[in-house]
């Protein structure tokens, strides 16, 4: 497909007034065809200019009429995103300039391009592939600054890097076993036997360590589930504003006003977190209220953490005690004393912290959250572990990674049992196969599409 005739364009920013908005092309006539709806400004022709320069002019509409003043650029294939000849016009931000300057795009022989259409000629022409592909929607989606890390170092090819090694020895022992099928009468000595073994248990612990990073890459992708649970007017929606640092919830006296789960998403403590703000949990006569009550317990059910507040400037009550041991029972529980602000009521005696979960004060008021930072990033520790990049972000790379995982422990099993070499060359090879799919190099266009068609329009 790398022979596309046609050339595609799209809007590459979001919807939306804004400082800038972006027309790209790519295709084998995006010069041409971004030359016929831009003038620039001076005597020379945007193609006398030098690539990959900004040239200053106007974009024309349809009839050949300036509808704003922006700069372009453009790209020769191969040397391209796309690997093919790309333009780009950089307007004001105005939806209406913009769909008019791409409808003119459309009139002077361009398409539609379809969601992830720029990034799958990337892949098509061997700029990118598949793992690269994959971090750039990694990279667009990440929601925090380790997201980010590992996206940017994945697209820069740390993890088609590491396939490539485990890739490269196996393909060594696989040239061992042909050798030895090339000459069936003479024995493979022991010696040779515990070295391929070894060079094959190598490349499964690589596969190990990758497989390990899977939950981590999930970590990073969706988020640490959080559900916020207190009694009403524990100060719950105020926590979430803080933590998210704007006002998405409605916050007021009136106990009971969060009545549904509220989703929101924030980095504390270098931790992505997926908050849930809850109704507060308390036994009601109101129908609604109750089934956010109900809606509260089942968030707190699926919640990888609870943040258990209670008033510090109030009296705690047995219900507090009974939330927490609820809490501590279904997940890791951090009991958060809110409102610390405000001069502390007399702590029970009995003490919460027997419950077996820590507790930290903050106070939504004065912004005062560092305790439950350093108890989030405790709870969920930063990667020390995994090289930034290295790491598996999604499903189709771990089934990818565990069935190449599962072959080479079948190849260990019958070199250790004695089988012939002919039976282990097909475990490698279907290791090897496995590990192109995850770089893309050996897998089927029905599956790219699927990955491609996640991204947006104009990427
Ligand atoms: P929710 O019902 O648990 O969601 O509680 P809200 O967040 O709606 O807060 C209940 C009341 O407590 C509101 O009047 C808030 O202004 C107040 N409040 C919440 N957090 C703080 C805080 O950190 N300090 C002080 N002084 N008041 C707070």
């Amino acid at each position: 497909m790398s022979a596309q005739g046609d050339t595609i364009a799209a809007i590459s920013t979001p919807s939306g007034p804004g400082a800038i908005g972006i027309l790209r092309l790519s295709g084998p006539r995006a010069v041409e065809i971004a030359e016929a709806c831009f003038r620039p400004l001076g005597a020379k022709g945007l193609r006398e200019r030098p690539p990959r320069t900004l040239v200053y002019g106007s974009l024309l509409d349809q009839r050949g009429e300036a509808i704003d003043q922006v700069l372009c650029t453009y790209s020769l294939g191969p040397a391209s995103y796309t690997g093919e000849d790309t333009a780009e016009l950089h307007c004001h931000g105005a939806p209406m300039v913009l769909s008019l300057g791409l409808e003119a795009l459309f009139a002077a022989g361009a398409r539609q391009a379809r969601a992830g259409e720029f990034t799958q000629r990337a892949f098509l022409n061997g700029r990118l592939d598949l793992a690269q592909a994959e971090a750039v929607g990694d990279l667009l989606e990440a929601r925090s600054r380790e997201g980010v890390r590992h996206a940017a170092s994945q697209l820069a090819g740390a993890l088609s890097r590491k396939i490539g090694g485990i890739y490269a020895a196996l393909v060594d022992v696989m040239a061992h076993f042909h050798a030895v099928l090339d000459y069936p009468d003479e024995d493979i000595d022991p010696f040779r036997l515990e070295q391929l073994d070894e060079a094959l248990s190598d490349q499964e612990g690589e596969l190990n360590t990758l497989l390990a990073s899977c939950a981590r890459g999930k970590l990073l992708r969706d988020g640490v589930s959080c559900a916020i649970v207190g009694r009403p007017n524990a100060g719950k929606s105020s926590l979430l504003n803080a933590m998210v640092g704007w006002e998405r919830a409605i916050v007021t006296e009136i106990p009971g006003t969060t009545r549904d789960t509220v989703e929101e998403q924030c980095e504390l403590g270098g931790v992505p977190l997926r908050l849930i703000d809850t109704a507060g949990l308390r036994e009601t006569g109101d129908p609604v209220e109750r089934l956010g009550v109900e809606r509260a317990r089942k968030a707190m059910e699926e919640a990888e953490l609870i943040l258990v507040l209670i008033d510090a400037s109030r009296p705690a009550l047995e219900e507090d005690f009974a939330l927490l041991r609820e809490a501590a029972a279904l997940a890791p529980a951090i009991l958060v004393w809110t409102k610390g602000d405000l001069p502390a009521a007399p702590r029970p005696v009995r003490s919460f912290e027997e419950i077996g979960c820590s507790a930290v004060t903050v106070s939504a008021k004065t912004q005062d959250l560092d305790e439950l930072c350093n108890e989030i990033s405790c709870a969920f520790p930063q990667d020390l572990y995994w090289s930034y990049g290295q790491i598996l972000t999604n499903a189709r790379q771990e089934e990818a990674a565990s069935r190449a995982r599962e072959a080479i422990r079948r190849a260990r099993g019958a070199l250790q049992a004695g089988m012939t070499p002919d039976a282990l060359l097909t475990d490698v090879e279907e290791a090897l196969s496995a590990l192109g799919e995850l770089t893309g190099q050996s897998v089927r266009e029905d599956i790219t599409a699927r990955i491609f068609a996640k991204f947006c329009v104009g990427k």
